[in-house]
């Protein structure tokens, strides 16, 4: 089965009882038994649901996995991640993650005895030199937020193999339909489902995917016993949402194409990181193991104050957080996504006061240009 027929399809029956072809909302805290130990295979709500099951089944077959599990926001699925280590394990983590990952792991996680290492994990060897014997898992995220950088997957995936580490991906940039890392070898997935996954800026959630039973067995544990579960209506709207992803996705991809050259060649612009620009320093490796090149672009106008006064001018696209919506979302990094982050290590890792973030929407690219155009 092809990409956009799994998405529409993978994990959706029609419900047994009155036959609606679309995933009933099951709102429902318990489920009746006839007798003891007698059910239909459901039981509380917390350990499972049949619209969050259908999402769990379609994700799962969209990232060519063996198991899904849904949670209430990417946060609450890379804290079940983490909830697989115990103190004194080690944790090695691309530098330039998402601003909440960052802060689990150092200003939440760190109390608890988990020592994590943030590496540029663009070159190879830094991930084999960050590996001690306490390590248990890397951490990575390609491309990566806001600097759009990328890790090679298949190598990550043969460096933890050999070391017997987890290897684990957020791919919430890049969604399956541009790049599936389970089968280049990476064990776990995860996604903040808030972003392109639903893609309409109007829920929150958090994807895992595993292709290894053990690990399956140990999460689906830690999601029932920490309980950061995804709703039902959340799992439903997500599940709407994906069945248009491929048809979103390619247009983020032109658009963002296109946006990308316009700002190369504005004098305003220092310098513009765009996966899918041959002047990208990973150019090639994206297109190695990506299907497209994603909707997400980051820019540098020089200074805080020129990212200010831009922010400002700008009327179609929105100034606000967040990404992966079907309008055009813009941000300041520095003083939003990446405010825990301390200045020192934004400075190292390219987050410079001047870049602006664009996650460009599927509108008539000749609007976004425009509405651009006026602001710079
Ligand atoms: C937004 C985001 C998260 C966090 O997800 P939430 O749904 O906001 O909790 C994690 N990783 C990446 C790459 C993100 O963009």
């Amino acid at each position: 089965m092809g990409f956009s027929t799994k998405a529409v399809h993978a994990g959706i029956e029609p419900d047994p009882t009155t036959g609606s072809l679309m995933t009933p909302v099951h709102l429902t805290s318990t489920y009746y038994q006839e007798e003891l130990g007698v059910n239909k295979g459901y039981e509380y709500a917390r350990v499972s649901n049949p619209t969050r099951t259908a999402l769990e089944k379609n994700i799962a077959a969209l990232e060519g996995g063996k198991e899904g599990l849904a949670f209430g926001s990417g946060m609450a699925a890379i804290s079940a991640l983490f909830h697989l280590l115990k103190t004194g394990d080690h944790v090695v983590v691309s530098r330039n993650v998402y601003g909440g990952t960052y802060r689990i792991g150092k200003l939440v996680l760190n109390n608890y005895g988990l020592d994590f290492d943030f590496v540029d994990t663009t070159n190879l060897k830094n991930i084999s030199a960050a590996i001690k014997p306490a390590t248990k898992m890397v951490f990575i995220e390609t491309p990566t937020n806001p600097t759009m950088e990328i890790t090679d997957l298949e190598g990550v995936a043969n460096i933890c193999r050999k070391h017997g580490v987890i290897s684990i991906v957020d791919n919430t940039f890049a969604t399956p339909y541009l790049q599936t890392p389970i089968e280049l070898g990476i064990d776990i997935v995860l996604h903040s489902a808030t972003k392109y996954l639903n893609g309409h800026s109007d829920m929150l959630g958090g994807l895992i995917v595993v292709n290894r039973p053990d690990l399956n067995e140990q999460l689906r544990f830690i999601q029932k016993s920490v309980g950061a579960i995804l709703s039902p209506f959340e799992a439903w709207m997500c599940l709407r949402g994906i069945k248009t992803l491929p048809l979103r996705m390619d247009r983020h991809c032109s658009n963002a194409m296109e946006v990308a050259k316009f700002l190369v060649k504005q004098k305003q612009v220092k310098s513009v990181n765009y996966p899918g620009l041959t002047s990208h320093p990973q150019y090639r490796l994206a297109k190695k193991q990506m299907r497209g090149f994603g909707g997400m672009i980051s820019f540098d106008l020089g200074s805080a104050e020129k990212a200010k006064m831009f922010l400002k001018r700008v009327r179609l696209c929105a100034l606000a957080e967040s990404l992966g919506g079907v309008e055009t979302l813009i941000s300041h990094p520095a003083t939003m996504t990446h405010a825990s982050v301390p200045p020192d290590q934004r400075k190292k890792t390219g987050v410079t006061d001047g870049l602006v973030r664009i996650s460009v929407g599927i509108e008539d690219v000749e609007d976004i240009i425009a509405d651009l155009k006026q602001a710079l």
